[in-house]
């Protein structure tokens, strides 16, 4: 269960108020839109959740538990950016392995080439796995940074701004590819952008946030047709 739930939650940067008393409910498989000009608190929320940043006030729930006093890795959330996070000189097989193979999971190395094959053929990249990460275009290399959040199979995905810069045409095709990474893997996704398509497109729930508050919280329907 990756119920996410942000109670009165405030954060703040010496004098700004980045954050101010959010309450949020993500239901366990939705895949929420947070929404909001620049400087709304957006990227603050993923940090908070993720464990990256501790709150000021509020408490965070994942699947009914408190997760406040957890590091991020015990937190089982895994974070995509909107720059690529890749190492340029290994091959993209070796760049989605790379999460499996820390010391701490211990991953048998079979293991780990059956689920990197996997993530590859969601992500339709298996024709690039000996490829060098800088031998990729744009939407390959945003493709890699998702497959290496996929391998681990999280309970929880925070995507800041993952597609934003790249072209029209790879936007359009990677909405469709993460609806229905969504789809296949029933996961819990949380997403934030300032593209009203995205949200739109994408969301089961769009979150409006307007200077550290939430302002609008339903369907796309519910608040695109609302005044
Ligand atoms: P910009 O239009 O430059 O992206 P805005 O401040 O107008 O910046 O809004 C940022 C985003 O938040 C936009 O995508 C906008 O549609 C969305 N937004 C703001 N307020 C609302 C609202 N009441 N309902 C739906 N979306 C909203
Ligand atoms: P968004 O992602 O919606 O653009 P952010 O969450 O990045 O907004 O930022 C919210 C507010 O907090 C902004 O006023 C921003 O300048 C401020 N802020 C964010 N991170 C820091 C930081 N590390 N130090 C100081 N101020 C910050």
């Amino acid at each position: 269960m990756a119920e996410v739930t942000l109670h009165e939650v405030s954060k703040r940067y010496g004098a700004t108020v980045a954050l101010d008393r959010v309450s949020l409910t993500i239901a366990d498989g939705a895949f929420v839109v947070l929404l909001g000009p620049t400087g709304a608190g957006k990227t603050t929320t993923l940090r908070l959740i993720s464990g990256l940043e501790a709150p000021d006030g509020g408490d965070i729930l994942i699947g009914g538990r408190s997760v406040l006093r957890d590091t991020p890795a015990q937190r089982d959330v895994a974070m995509v950016f909107q720059q690529y996070s890749l190492y340029p000189h290994m091959s993209v097989r070796d760049n989605l392995a790379f999460p499996l193979r820390s010391p701490v999971l211990r991953t048998p190395e079979d293991e780990i080439a059956r689920k990197v094959r996997e993530v590859a053929e969601v992500l339709r990249i298996e024709g690039k796995l000996d490829n060098k990460a800088t031998a990729l275009s744009g939407g390959e290399m945003q493709r890699v940074s998702i497959g290496r959040a996929l391998v681990r199979d999280p309970q929880l995905f925070l995507m800041d701004e993952p597609l934003s810069s790249l072209d029209a045409k790879l936007r359009a095709d990677l909405r469709v590819e993460l609806k229905r990474i969504h789809a296949t893997l029933g996961a819990t996704l949380l997403y934030v952008t300032h593209d009203q398509i995205e949200a739109m497109t994408m969301a089961t729930e769009i979150g409006v946030l307007d200077q550290g508050r939430l302002v609008q919280f339903g369907t796309p329907r519910e608040v695109y047709e609302s005044p």
